[in-house]
């Protein structure tokens, strides 16, 4: 099992921003973490304490957290669920909020890998998006991790931002292939209903490259980072041979994992079945439910939304998605299901077939959503 904590609080909400993050409430982290600890040792009277494969500290800005209260948070949900040995245990930071006294107290706790939020390289682009941080910030953050013997690092990218460039975007990826990092992940912007950025783009204050030009920079991503030996092994993410974040993997491969902490999702083997539950977002709403062992929002998967769910987080993957695996997790061939859709997608070059696996092929990657929702007919 895998393990995931949610840290919801954030200096400032940044303008694209539409994940469960609080700005401004900072005061709320202790009483935050006595919960996080509560609902660690429900969930480990209901499942039994186990030992972790990974453990993810997200966000939000797990960075803001004061060292005190991060050590208290970790130790108290490590006596029910400690990272087994040799467990990868990777926290997400802010360039703009990370400290020495932060990383030295983390790393004393175990963390071997950290997740700096760069974005881009220029400081318009970062203040059009509402980031906290100046790309000298990011350069600072990768010394500090270093210095707290954190070498595997990864950096977050975004491309296909209002008035960004093709020439821009590469002067990013070089600038973050000049900090040495072991994983990078690349997103395509997605303006989310609600924000700031969003509204700016509605009322025409800002506007997005063209498709075609979007197309180019995620292209120039896998050029340039192959060229530079990182390896795409996910639609967003690239990494050096070895250093594929296994948590995430863990996501797309459906191992199951456990989320603690507002708006957290588990993904858990319930008396056999296949089961999704999630915290609510809010802070008060957390406080009062989920922290206390009320009933959280629970799902049991039916076998045939399993079997989609396999295909839709497969297909994200360079690996794809084997017979063999398919078979073995759903007790049916994969091609009794979805070949015949599958066939008829690699003929329009969409998916091809490795092995015994289906993956996307890259024009499939521009179109996955639609190559999904052909699947999900069938
Ligand atoms: S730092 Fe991350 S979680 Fe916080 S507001 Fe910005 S994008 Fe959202």
């Amino acid at each position: 099992m895998e393990l995931y904590i949610h840290i919801p609080f954030c200096r400032r909400k940044c303008r694209y921003c539409d994940f469960a993050s609080y700005a401004g409430r900072e005061g709320h982290i202790p009483a935050y973490v006595d919960q996080v600890i509560a609902e660690a040792a429900l969930r480990a009277a209901e499942l039994g304490p186990q030992p972790v494969e990974t453990v993810y500290l997200g966000g939000g800005t797990p960075s803001l957290l004061p060292p005190a209260e991060l050590q208290r948070l970790l130790q108290g949900v490590f006596r029910f669920f400690p990272p087994e040995n040799g467990a990868e245990f990777t926290s997400e930071a802010n360039p703009g909020t990370l400290t020495p006294a932060w990383l030295e107290t983390a790393s004393a706790l175990g963390l071997n890998r950290l997740s700096l939020g760069m974005q881009a390289a220029q400081p318009e682009l970062l203040a059009l998006l509402g980031r906290i941080h100046t790309p000298e910030q990011v350069a600072l953050s990768v010394r500090l991790a270093r210095e707290a013997g954190i070498e595997n690092l990864s950096l977050d990218l975004m491309f296909g931002l209002p008035g960004q460039t093709l020439p821009q975007w590469r002067e990013t990826l070089r600038a973050a292939l000049g900090l040495g990092p072991r994983h990078l992940s690349c997103y395509g912007l997605i303006p989310e209903e609600g924000t700031p950025l969003k509204a700016d783009l509605d009322a025409g204050r800002l506007s997005l490259p063209e498709e075609e030009t979007e197309r180019a920079m995620y292209d120039e991503a896998l050029t340039l980072l192959a060229s530079e030996g990182f390896a795409q092994y996910e639609i967003s993410n690239f990494a050096r041979p070895g250093f594929a974040c296994r948590h995430n993997l863990g996501y797309w491969r459906r191992v199951p994992y456990l989320g603690l902490g507002a708006s957290a999702a588990s993904f858990l083997l319930l008396a056999g079945r296949e089961t999704r539950q999630t915290n609510p977002p809010g802070l008060a709403a957390y406080a009062d439910t989920a922290a206390r062992g009320e009933p959280r929002e629970t799902e049991t998967i039916r076998p045939e939304d399993a079997r989609f769910e396999t295909m839709m987080l497969g297909l994200r993957l360079n690996e794809g998605v084997s017979e063999a695996d398919f078979l073995r997790r759903h007790g049916v061939p994969l091609d009794s299901v979805y070949g015949e859709k599958l066939r008829d997608q690699a003929a329009r070059g969409l998916v091809e077939k490795a092995g015994d696996a289906w993956r996307l092929t890259r024009r499939g990657m521009d179109i996955q959503n639609s190559v999904l929702v052909e699947l999900m007919d069938g």
